[in-house]
C-alpha cells in the first residue's frame, strides 16, 4: 500500500510565531515519521509539499489547480492521496476537487487540525493517522476526514472555528465522484465571482455592480428561498440575466437548502433566471459556479452545468 501525502499548509503544520500561528516546514513530515516509527501508520508514503505552504485563508483557485495537478501525476503510483489542508478553506478545495476530477478511481483524503501538531494535544495526529486509513480503503472520490468522520467533499462546509469536531456534511445518496473511464481534471480560470447575502435594507446596487464586474453571482437568499422584492435587487437581477451573468441562489440556513417556487417572495429570483441552488453549502455554490465558468465561455452551457448535479452536491 503506497499513499502520496500532498502537504498544503494549514493548522496542522504550524507553529506560534510572534504574529501568530504560520506554517513551518517539516512538522508533518516529522509526525509522519514517528506515526510510521510506533507502527501507527503501515503503509508507504511518499510527501510533496507545497512551496511556500500556506494559511488557507491564501487558498486561490490556482492552488486547487497545483493539489488537482499532484493527484494526476501521481494517480497510476499511489493507492490513496491524504491532503494535508487549513482547514477556513477546506470545505472550498474539496468541493473544488470533487467538480474538477473526473474519473478518478483513487480516495483523495482532505485533513488538517484546529491545534497545531506543534502543540500539546493536537488533533493533528489522530486525522492524520484515520486520513491513512481511509486513503486505503475508502471508495474513490473526494472525501475529508476530521474528528472520526469521512464526509463528502461536495457537502462539508466548517461548522465550528474552535473545537476539534469542526465539520458538518448533510447526506446525499451519491459519491463524491464524478464518473469516467479515465481521469481527467478541468483546471480553474482566473474567472471572478461574488458570493453576496441578501440582508434587510441591503443596498442593492452593489450586486448590481457584480453584475457589471463578476462573471457570476452566488446569492445567499433567505430561509427557502425568498429574497426583498424592492426594485433595487429586481434590476440588479435582470441587469445580471441580460449580461449572461450566472446567479447561483442557495439559503443562508446551513441546513435545508431552498425551494423556488415556495414563496411568492422568491418569485422574483426565478422571473430573473437565478438557478436554483437546492441545499448546496455556499462552499459547493461557489467552487461549482467557478468550475462552470472554467468549462466553458457558452452562457447556455453554464446554465445546464449549474443545473446538473454533478457529485452529489446537493441532496436528491
Ligand atoms: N487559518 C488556518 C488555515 O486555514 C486554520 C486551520 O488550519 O485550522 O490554514
Amino acid at each position: 500500500m503506497k499513499i502520496c501525502v500532498i502537504h498544503t499548509g494549514g493548522t496542522i503544520g504550524m507553529v506560534a510565531t510572534e504574529t501568530g500561528f504560520a506554517p513551518k516546514e517539516g512538522l508533518v513530515e516529522a509526525e509522519l515519521e514517528r506515526l510510521r516509527a510506533a507502527g501507527e501508520i503501515t503503509a508507504e508514503f511518499q510527501l510533496v509539499a507545497a512551496q511556500p505552504l500556506i494559511d488557507s485563508a491564501n487558498a486561490m483557485p490556482s492552488d486547487w489547480n497545483w493539489i488537482m495537478e499532484q493527484v494526476v501525476a501521481r494517480h497510476d503510483h499511489c493507492d490513496g492521496f491524504v491532503v494535508t489542508h487549513g482547514t477556513d478553506t477546506l470545505a472550498f478545495t474539496a468541493a473544488a476537487l470533487t467538480f474538477g476530477l473526473k474519473g478518478l478511481k483513487k480516495p483523495v483524503i482532505l485533513t488538517g487540525a484546529m491545534l497545531a501538531l506543534s502543540e500539546e494535544g493536537s488533533d493533528g495526529t489522530r486525522n492524520l493517522t484515520e486520513a491513512f486509513l481511509a486513503a486505503g480503503t475508502a471508495p474513490a472520490g473526494v472525501w475529508v476526514q476530521f474528528a472520526g468522520q469521512r464526509l463528502h467533499g461536495a457537502r462539508v462546509r466548517k461548522s465550528h472555528s474552535v473545537e476539534f469536531d469542526a465539520f458538518k456534511a448533510s447526506a446525499t445518496d451519491m459519491p463524491p465522484h464524478q464518473q469516467d473511464e479515465t481521469l481527467s481534471m478541468v483546471s480553474y480560470s482566473g474567472a471572478s465571482a461574488l458570493i453576496t447575502a441578501v440582508a434587510p435594507g441591503m443596498s442593492a446596487d452593489l450586486v448590481a455592480l457584480a453584475a457589471e464586474r463578476a462573471e457570476g453571482i452566488v446569492l445567499r437568499v433567505y430561509g427557502s428561498g425568498t429574497v426583498p422584492e424592492g426594485l433595487g435587487l429586481r434590476k440588479a437581477l435582470q441587469r445580471a440575466r441580460a449580461q449572461d451573468i450566472p446567479v447561483l441562489a442557495v439559503s443562508q440556513c446551513a441546513e435545508g437548502g431552498i425551494s423556488l417556487g415556495t414563496y411568492s417572495a422568491g418569485a422574483l429570483l426565478q422571473e430573473t433566471g437565478a438557478i436554483d441552488g437546492r441545499d448546496m453549502t455556499v462552499e459547493a455554490a461557489y467552487a461549482k459556479l467557478l468550475h462552470a465558468l472554467s468549462v466553458t465561455k457558452d452562457p447556455s452551457e453554464r446554465r445546464r452545468i449549474l443545473r446538473t448535479r454533478l457529485c452529489g452536491e446537493w441532496a436528491t
